[in-house]
């Protein structure tokens, strides 16, 4: 599970979180939405550690990442997807995948390989092992670079917009595996525009404006009914 509470963030002069709080529970599915600039991917960044909260209180998978002796910990459990899919060109899919499980968990080629391969499988790409990034779509490409997280066997799954680079008859292809992991259990917490898949996937759905946390709730709550203004005119610009 992860839990923040009190979270801020600035960098310079511009405070970009301003006390966020957010629960989310095993095999949970969070949407995080809100305008451009309110926040959501520097939230994403301090819940996968690559970013440090200046204050509050950060638990992810039971690792206090505001411990920064105890925040290493983390590594390794969480997977991250963003927008650039940052496949190495030189690389094949397989190789992309086992890259890390050979050079940071150590793994035998064999059972790297072997676990690289169920993870192609599991996004549908078993047959592009050996295919080149630039012999790929956008979609695929976004799909092995969903399988490289799953080769680490993460406890939770964070995803950055991680259809916005891709050409729109592209998208489905990359929500029906996100979708499927959220079917499988796995805990997600994903930053999207794609508001049919938060309606058809999101267990709850976060509006934040501002760096705080405006209003969150069910897809139907949240999309049917909000509560706020903010949200309301949010919602009417990108709905
Ligand atoms: P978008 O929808 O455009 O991706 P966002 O909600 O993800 O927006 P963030 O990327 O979290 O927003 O950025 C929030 C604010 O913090 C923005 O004003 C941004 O310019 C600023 N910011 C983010 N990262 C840095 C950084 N490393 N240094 C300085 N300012 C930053
Ligand atoms: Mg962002």
């Amino acid at each position: 599970r992860i839990s923040l509470s009190g979270v801020h963030k600035r960098f310079g002069d511009l405070e970009v979180l301003k006390g966020v709080d957010i629960d989310v529970e095993p095999g949970e599915v969070v949407v995080l939405i809100g305008a451009s600039g309110s926040g959501k991917s520097t939230l994403l960044r301090i819940m996968c550690d690559l970013e440090r909260a200046d204050s509050g209180e950060v638990w992810v998978g039971g690792v206090p990442l505001h411990d920064r002796k105890r925040a290493p910990e983390i590594f390794g459990h969480v997977g991250m997807v963003f927008q650039q899919f940052n496949l190495f060109p030189h690389k094949t899919a397989l190789g992309n995948v086992t890259l890390a499980l050979l050079k940071v968990r150590k793994l035998s080629r064999a059972e790297a390989e072997e676990r690289g391969r169920a993870a192609l499988k599991r996004v549908g790409l078993a047959d592009k092992a050996d295919s080149y990034p630039a012999q790929l779509s956008g979609g695929q490409q976004q799909r092995v670079a969903i399988a490289r997280a799953l080769a680490m066997d993460p406890a939770i799954m964070f995803f950055d917009e991680p259809t916005s680079a891709l050409d729109p008859e592209l998208v489905g292809e990359v929500t029906g595996v996100m979708r499927s992991l959220a079917e499988d259990g796995m805990t997600m917490v994903v930053v999207t525009h794609e508001m049919r898949f938060a309606k058809d996937t999101a267990d709850r759905v976060v509006f934040m404006d501002g760096g705080v946390v405006l209003e969150q709730g069910s897809p139907e709550q949240v999309f049917g009914n909000p509560a706020e203004q903010r949200t309301q005119q949010f919602l009417h610009r990108v709905l």
